[in-house]
């Protein structure tokens, strides 16, 4: 079976939109693209660090959904990573509060031996440097490698982020942060620098705007799913990650016609986390519900038309 290996922060976040606030909830890259991947049945690892901060049944949780592990270090006498954000009324941008790196500076991954051969490889969001000691460890060549990264590791580590972007076949980054890195307005030249950057394939996600899938001559367009209530978007880009990279395990086929079908997975995940606070909403997340959601895409999106020339 096609294995999929997932490295990225396992956080604890404070979360305020205008609809509500937490305290200190499950967060993090990993949880978030793995617990998306796992409602695919595939097999997966997630490749962090905790503090002793860490409770015991949020680890449990994770290996209720089948998700290994074993490499999840857990150091006791420090705090776990803790992000904190503010979400403005249109819940499409947010401010970062907090960003306690805590843990994460002592991190050195160690991929699970029974993992280096993985068929597909989740860079999450978190620092450049760990993302590439992770391809190092990998022994299958032919290992597709996705990468998510966001603002903050433009801001302090640009020469390590771009050095890693060479080694990656897919980068999946959002619209403002593409604008960012590569100093352009528009997305489809944003995503043309981006792909001369190393990536073959650009996915530049939007939001409740939906997501753009590019190679050097292709382009796709999946729209979100218009929902009447988005409640918390927090790691609906993650989610969004772990569908796409948990079809693309699934299925084995990495050519562009199937990433436009992981596009849609990925969206149709993304569309369920923002109904609740944190990951909650994909802990309960059955195929059904899945199944109904993909077939509410495939009618939103199909139309016929007779073109007259
Ligand atoms: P998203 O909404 O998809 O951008 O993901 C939000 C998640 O990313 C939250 O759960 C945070 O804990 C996590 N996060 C926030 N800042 C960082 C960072 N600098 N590096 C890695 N993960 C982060």
């Amino acid at each position: 079976m096609s294995k999929l290996l997932i490295v990225g922060t396992v956080a604890f976040d404070a979360i305020e939109t205008p609809f509500g606030k937490t305290d200190k909830i499950l967060g993090g890259s990993a949880p978030f693209i793995a617990l998306s991947a796992s409602k695919l049945g595939v097999d997966s690892a997630i490749v962090s660090i905790v503090g002793g901060d860490f409770p015991e049944d949020h680890l449990a949780l994770f290996e209720e959904n089948n998700i290994n592990i074993s490499a999840i270090e857990v150091i006791p006498d420090e705090k776990t990573f803790f992000w904190s954000g503010r979400y403005h009324n249109d819940m499409n941008t947010r401010d970062t509060i907090t960003t306690d790196l805590n843990v994460l500076t002592k991190f050195n991954p160690i991929v699970p031996k029974e993992f280096q051969e993985a068929s597909v490889v989740v860079l999450g969001n978190l620092s450049p440097g760990d993302q590439s000691k992770v391809i190092d460890q990998m022994t299958n060549n032919s290992a597709l490698i996705i990468l998510d990264t966001m603002n903050y590791w433009m801001n302090n580590t640009l020469d390590e982020l771009l050095r890693v972007l060479k080694r990656v076949d897919v980068i999946t980054i959002n619209d403002e942060e593409a604008r960012q890195l590569t100093g352009e307005s528009s997305l489809v030249v944003a995503a043309r620098k981006i792909h001369e950057m190393g990536p073959e394939f650009v996915v530049i996600k939007k939001g409740e705007h939906g997501a753009l899938l590019f190679n050097d001559k292709n382009v796709f367009f999946a729209p979100a799913l218009p929902l009447e209530e988005v409640f918390d978007p927090t790691g609906a880009g993650d989610t969004f990650a772990g569908g796409f990279a948990g079809y693309l395990t699934k299925t084995n086929d990495f050519s562009f016609e199937n990433m436009k079908r992981a596009v849609v997975y990925g969206s149709a995940m993304a569309s369920f986390c923002v109904e609740k606070f944190g990951p909650e909403r994909m802990l309960n997340l059955n195929s059904k519900e899945l199944f109904n959601r993909l077939q509410a895409f495939k009618t939103l999106t199909q139309f016929e038309i007779e073109l007259t020339s």
